[in-house]
């Protein structure tokens, strides 16, 4: 099923309220942008105020994320809070010397913190509520925040059992880069002397 399409003359004055399931491909995104196997759960309002419009309300599901210190596969619980401010292209237009062309020009549309544009009238939801789902994405997932992720030496899963590598082996990543800057060192000396 399709994103609803939210219609400017369909919005009654006290406000619509929806709800609805919004599937992955509603929104345009892929396993890489953020995996939600069971889709999301939507409930919005929206108020109009002339011809712009307030969208508030939740998405909410489970997203399956890969932990970056274990690597194990894990649920992550989402409720995201959704806020967005439609205004219409005609309106934008008319209006002289808006804050998008005085200042940062070079700015895409649609970066203004919660502002979209709609064409005619209908308002459609997806792209704000993919920039939504895509913000929200933790650059780092954990499965849990103190997972002691796998040993260096032995890969062993560190949340299981401990192993038997000695603490020394375990190398800080700069440790393990000044090794290798004096091994490459060692060898360009070689190569130098062959010659
Ligand atoms: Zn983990
Ligand atoms: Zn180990």
């Amino acid at each position: 099923m399709a994103l609803p399409v939210l219609h400017l003359n369909e919005i009654p004055n006290e406000g619509l309220s929806l709800s609805c399931d919004v599937h992955a491909d509603d929104l345009a995104l892929g396993p890489e942008d953020v995996r939600i196997p069971g889709g999301l759960a939507m409930s919005v309002n929206a108020v109009k105020a002339g011809t712009t419009v307030h969208v508030t309300g939740t998405l909410s599901g489970t997203a399956r994320r890969q932990c970056v210190r274990c690597l194990k596969e894990y649920d992550d619980a989402l409720w995201l809070p959704i806020v967005g401010e439609y205004q219409q292209d005609a309106d934008l237009k008319s209006k002289p010397a808006g804050r998008e062309s005085s200042e940062r020009p070079g700015e895409d549309e649609g970066t203004d913190d919660e502002g979209y544009v709609y064409t005619g009238e209908e308002i459609e939801l997806a792209d704000m509520l993919r920039e939504h789902v895509i913000l929200a994405e933790p650059m780092q997932p954990l499965c849990h925040e103190d997972c002691r992720g796998l040993c260096p030496v032995c890969g062993q899963d560190l949340n299981v059992r401990r192993c038997e590598c000695r603490e020394e082996q375990i190398q800080s990543p700069f440790a393990v880069l000044k090794q290798l800057r004096e091994t490459v060192k060692g060898q360009a000396k070689r190569t130098t002397k062959m010659k």
